[in-house]
């Protein structure tokens, strides 16, 4: 039923009060994915009717966020589309005349309490134990409430919410319902003459055609106010699929207030865009299969809103870590050596070239790159908490093993490493060394530290010169 490849109209319909996390973009992806899975469309809004909350610049973030992931947007700012405009503030003059129209349905009504009744109105209801809503008072005295409009009261418009049951398919939870007599009057147009965000999602999602609302489910309790401007308008209401939060490690809800991180962030990190779908598509969908590797397009082919869960998901920076690993190694070498350019400024394409063997199975993230190829590129300054000769290596063998490794690469040279290797494992068997232990000495004189890229390449990376200088080097701090 949900899963029949229906072409979705879907909508991301974010409030520009903040940088996007993961956990706001794990709905846009799954709106996105949704409406590319059915040959559907995406759409992007921007839901800027509370001024108070407003965030300069935060539209263009969102934008560059959604790009940086792949998630290219069929109607929305900057592209248009038939149901424009797609900011909600550019769209006021539709608001009212809908609003008029639930006025005159008898689905709406005005209300001139101000802020003390309200607050004075809670108080009591607080102290009497009862829930906190609207008491209706202005409904029963719309005849004075024109007249103190007309007198330039300040005024909202507040749906009534009729008798009876709201109820609904939800996509991801099933069959959802709500007493109406539990939810409040909401106020619909503020007395800025703004809507609420209440008004203006049904309107828009209504007039832009949005076939499956998609969106988090701390809206949930809203829906039924939702439903009930539907019917008020006469209007066929669009599915609705609540996706269930993302927590951070701690279980808490990942939000801005608990300090998530923008996402952007994790490309300026060096995690991949297409590692980040993949985590975040991973967080309360599961592919049905063993794997879990996959690029925006394969996600694409397996997504459906049928295997989205309805609990909570946990952010997992492991497993995040561990995909990103993972696409990078899935890169062909000429698409590494494109990334490593920023990540490696100032080399060229040949030494990128050279470079991408040593460091695309060592790196987590792509800024991995500059750690793991500095002491090839440039000096090899010894980390400070570098302990030397290593464990389990006596001075006496550190030295007898570079004075060696020092003749073999003035000898032989660095054409045969594989032979190096085995050479130099053999003389450290002789004395009883595990290689293991003792490369490590060869590590710390070549690399400046104990572990990094396989050491005899590096050593053939930056030639036999540099590397006798460094063990030499190495050499002469036993010495002292
Ligand atoms: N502007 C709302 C938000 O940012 C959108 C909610 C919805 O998708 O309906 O949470």
């Amino acid at each position: 039923m949900t899963d029949a490849r229906i072409p979705m109209r879907t909508r991301f319909a974010p409030s520009p009060t903040g940088p996007l996390h993961f956990g706001s973009v794990r709905t846009a992806l799954f709106a996105w994915l949704a409406a590319r899975s059915t040959g559907g469309q995406f759409i992007l809004r921007i839901e800027d009717t509370d001024q108070g909350r407003y965030l300069e610049d935060t539209e263009a973030l969102i934008m560059e966020t959604l790009l940086w992931l792949g998630l290219s947007w069929d109607e929305g700012p900057e592209v248009g589309g038939p149901h424009g405009p797609y900011i909600q503030s550019m769209r006021t003059d539709l608001y009212r005349e809908h609003a008029g129209l639930l006025e005159a349905r008898g689905a709406a009504y005005w209300c001139t309490c101000t802020p003390e009744r309200l607050a004075e109105m809670r108080e009591q209801q607080r102290a009497a134990r009862m829930p906190t809503r609207y008491d209706r008072r202005c409904l029963s005295r719309q005849d004075d409430v024109r007249k103190e409009r007309a007198a330039g009261a300040p005024a909202v418009l507040r749906q009534l919410m009729p008798p009876g049951r709201t109820a609904w398919d939800d996509v991801i939870h099933g069959e959802i319902s709500f007493d109406n007599a539990d939810i409040d009057d909401q106020v619909l147009l503020k007395s800025d003459g703004f809507p609420t965000y209440h008004l203006a999602v049904v309107i828009d999602d209504h007039l832009m055609q949005v076939s499956h609302v998609i969106r988090s489910d701390e809206w949930i309790p809203s829906t039924p106010k939702h439903l009930t401007l539907y019917s008020a308008l006469d209007w066929t209401p669009p599915r609705f699929a609540h996706v269930p939060p993302v927590l951070g490690e701690d279980r808490q809800k990942l939000s801005k207030r608990h300090g998530a991180r923008n996402v952007l962030e994790y490309g300026e990190l060096g995690y991949l865009a297409t590692a980040v779908d993949n985590a975040m598509a991973l967080l309360g969908w599961s592919s049905g299969t063993e794997d879990e590797v996959f690029t925006l397009a394969q996600l694409v082919e397996r997504f459906s809103l049928a295997r989205v869960h309805d609990s909570a998901a946990v952010f997992d920076q492991k497993r995040l870590d561990s995909l990103n690993g993972q696409h990078i190694r899935r890169l062909s070498t000429e698409e590494l050596v494109e990334l490593l350019e920023f990540w490696l400024p100032g080399t060229s394409k040949e030494t990128r070239r050279k470079l991408v063997p040593l460091l695309q199975e060592r790196m987590v993230v792509m800024r991995d790159a500059g750690t793991l190829a500095s002491p090839l590129l440039g000096d090899a300054p010894w980390d400070d908490d570098v302990v030397f000769p290593p464990r389990k290596v006596d001075a006496a063998t550190a030295i007898a093993l570079l004075d060696a490794t020092c003749a073999e690469v003035s000898g032989a040279g660095l054409e045969d490493i594989t032979a190096l290797r085995e050479r130099l494992t053999a003389f450290l068997d002789a004395r009883g060394v595990k290689a293991r232990d003792g490369f490590r000495v060869l590590y710390i004189a070549v690399l400046g530290r104990a572990q990094g890229v396989p050491v005899f390449d590096a050593m053939a990376f930056i030639g036999a010169e540099k590397s006798m200088q460094r063990l030499r080097a190495a050499r002469a701090r036993l010495e002292l």
